[in-house]
């Protein structure tokens, strides 16, 4: 691809393409679970966190291999279709390895580790075998100390992506309350992490400060979870947004994107679509619709080069340069005038 710079008008220039509406380098979407892509429409919305996890636990085995299969292809081919340059992707079997390596999309996969009676280390290191695939902990609250401890560890190059605070009762499990705790307490799961005292310092006391962490969901975060987890990292913390997501399983809106615009640290927001059984689609443009009164220019450098960093392919994706691959996006149906996204807004590939 060859980009050049032109102070003259175009218009008569020959073979030159216009578009209208706004063109932007290939999107990042730095957080999805496309294994999870046959569970489209199979957990009703609103349900709550609670009630999404056990519909998850439910509806997972009434799928034959090739409707998983077909359905994995098919949200690959949107998503490169939509604009999507790059996936942080996560895996915890191999169902979408075939899918990503015929793929145009540059996927990182992190093969999470979770369990807190019996924990799938083993079982997720054989999946290092596939390319771009690195080890992360599913959350800080359902890994107990030893694997967390190790898996936060090794490997220190690859970023790790964790699901961060996507509901109060994450914290209050630390102090032994709210219904993650009372969940826990009836099926007899104990946890040898909660004197770190909050997930925030469960991070920061687990993680070396010189890795790349990309915090997924972070609804529930307070101003001293992100004081806690800026002063700690030496390297830029990405702060993943997925409110499509949030809006599906919970019906709610997170207030945390002003906190962190606001913290004052230099925090790098990305955006994620999460998987296809808590939202109706893959689309970034979707996701930045969910945020009111957001300059769409910062919105995009969310959804581009934040993202890229995030995952540690800024030098081939994220803007539109020479030696980079990234993709071109036009979004149309954008209002000109303020320079915002409508609700006809939507983004098609055109390189
Ligand atoms: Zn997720």
């Amino acid at each position: 691809m060859k980009v050049e710079q032109y102070g003259d008008s175009l218009d008569s220039m020959a073979g030159v393409e216009f578009y209208s509406g706004v063109l932007c380098a290939g999107f990042v979407n730095a957080h999805s679970h496309l294994e999870l892509a046959y569970l489209k429409g199979a957990i009703a919305e609103h349900g709550g966190f609670a009630s999404f996890a056990e519909s998850m636990g439910r509806v997972r085995g009434t799928f034959s291999a090739e409707e998983r299969l077909a359905a994995i292809g098919e949200a690959d081919r949107v998503m490169w279709q939509e604009g999507i340059d790059v996936v942080g992707d996560i895996a915890n079997g191999a169902t979408s390895f075939p899918t990503k390596a015929a793929s145009r999309i540059h996927y990182h996969t992190f093969a999470e580790v979770f369990g807190l009676r019996e924990c799938n280390l083993e079982r997720q290191r054989e999946l290092l075998n596939y390319p771009n695939t690195s080890l992360t902990p599913h959350s800080i609250y359902s890994v107990q100390d030893a694997p967390f401890r190790e898996v936060c560890q090794a490997d220190c190059d690859r970023p790790l992506s964790i699901h961060f605070m996507e509901t109060p009762d994450e914290a209050l499990l630390y102090r032994g309350e709210g219904s993650l705790h009372d969940w826990y307490k009836r099926v007899g799961f104990e946890c040898d992490f909660l004197h770190y005292g909050s997930p925030s310092e469960r991070i920061v006391a687990c993680v070396p400060s010189e890795r790349r962490v990309l915090l997924v969901h972070n609804c529930a975060i307070s101003e001293r979870d992100i004081e806690v987890v800026m002063r700690h990292f030496s390297t830029p913390v990405s702060w993943v947004l997925s409110p499509r997501s949030n809006s599906y399983i919970s019906g709610i809106e997170p207030q945390s994107v002003e906190l962190l615009r606001s913290a004052g640290y230099n925090i790098n927001i990305c955006i994620g679509t999460d998987s296809l059984a808590s939202n109706w689609s893959l689309s970034i443009v979707e996701e930045l619709k969910m945020f009111r009164n957001i300059p769409l220019a910062e919105m995009l450098q969310w959804a581009t080069i934040n993202g890229a960093r995030a995952l540690g392919v800024e030098h081939l994706y994220g803007t539109i340069e020479v030696g980079k691959r990234s993709g071109i996006i036009n979004i149309t149906g954008v209002n000109l005038d303020d320079f915002a996204l409508t609700e006809s807004s939507r983004a098609v590939r055109i390189i």
